[in-house]
């Protein structure tokens, strides 16, 4: 069974920002974005739907995604009743407003790319921001890119700063010419980079047209990878499953990396709250013991007031 983007790490993250939530609205968790990039109709389009495993960009053999679409995605709990209403889209331009029908969700990205791309092939760099709400994914933002024409790969790479953060997606595995594979592409002998690559086989013009599922064609592509020998071993490596899973890995390396600053942000603003509440005095039963508490906070009060007004006056006489 093909696990959904974020699913194994899923609980760890929402464990974190509810502690999050208890530390104020400054302060949250930033996750990365996974940004596609390759050239055009190469299967980025279909290797983002397969990761979150609905069928909704348009894709196809023409130039489909024409400005950028910045998909966050936003995890909602699931209800016991298991409906589809569990899973909707909501536009950035059309507020306020659910799609629970994928099909209109992509119509409706077709028609805002032609809004401003115009409906002949133009490129807009303007985006498209769309949230998908679903109990099966992770708060995580994907970002779909237009093709670019050609990938600069040569032996002394200049973006080395990018192809250190850089997953190697090899897509259209199927249709390799007969007699070669990609074996040595997926072991990293041919460009190495240092998170490793993927091969995926995604659904084909032919599987769109027939509206066979992303769950139906990640079944076809274990089936694939399974009956070539070529592929053998190489189980770590292949399909939209590993995948996922290595954006999972990448996600927890991040929380983890970020956890010792949490864990001082947490005894700071501990230590800072038992100051404040040290300051306010005893609790105390008797009554001239509550006056005197009360006292206590009223000038405290005043103390910030009048400070607030100094520097609210100093603030203006700077100015
Ligand atoms: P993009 O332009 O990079 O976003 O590419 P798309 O996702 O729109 O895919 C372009 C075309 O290639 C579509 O017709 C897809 O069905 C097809 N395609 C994508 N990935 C694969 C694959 O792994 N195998 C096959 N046979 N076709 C694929
Ligand atoms: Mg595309």
């Amino acid at each position: 069974k093909a696990a959904p983007l974020g699913s194994s790490v899923i609980p760890i993250v929402n464990k974190l920002q509810d502690i999050f939530a208890q530390l104020g609205s400054q302060s949250s968790i930033e996750l990365p974005q996974v940004a596609v990039v390759g050239s055009q109709s190469s299967g980025k389009s279909s290797v983002l739907e397969a990761l979150v495993g609905r069928d909704f960009l348009p894709r196809g053999n023409d130039i489909c995604t024409r400005r950028p679409l910045v998909l966050q995605l936003l995890q909602t709990k699931s209800r016991s009743n298991g409906g589809s209403d569990d899973e909707w889209g909501e536009f950035l331009h059309l507020p306020n407003n659910r799609i629970y029908d994928f099909s209109e969700i992509r119509r409706e990205i077709e028609a805002e790319t032609n809004r401003l791309a115009g409906d002949n092939k133009g490129v807009s760099d303007k985006q498209i921001r769309l949230k998908i709400f679903s109990p099966n994914v992770l708060d995580i933002t994907l970002v779909d890119l237009p093709g670019i024409t050609k990938v600069p790969v040569g032996d002394q790479p200049t973006d080395i700063e990018a192809r250190h953060r850089t997953i190697g997606v090899i897509t259209k595995l199927d249709i390799m010419d007969k007699g070669t594979d990609a074996r040595n592409l997926l072991l990293g002998k041919v460009v190495p980079l240092r998170l490793g690559y993927v091969g995926v086989v995604n659904r084909c013009q032919e599987d769109i047209l027939l509206n066979r599922s992303v769950k139906e064609a990640l079944s076809a592509e274990e089936k694939f990878f399974r009956s070539r020998p070529a592929y053998h071993g190489l189980a770590d490596r292949l399909g939209i499953p590993q995948l996922a899973k290595k954006l999972n890995q990448i996600l927890v390396q991040h929380i983890k990396a970020l956890l010792p600053d949490l864990k001082s942000r947490i005894s700071n603003a501990l230590v800072a709250t038992a100051k404040e509440h040290q300051s306010y005095g005893e609790i105390t039963e008797s009554r001239a013991g509550q006056g005197a508490l009360l006292l206590n906070f009223l000038s405290k009060y005043c103390e910030a007031y009048s400070s607030l007004l100094e520097g609210k006056s100093e603030e203006m006489s700077t100015s």
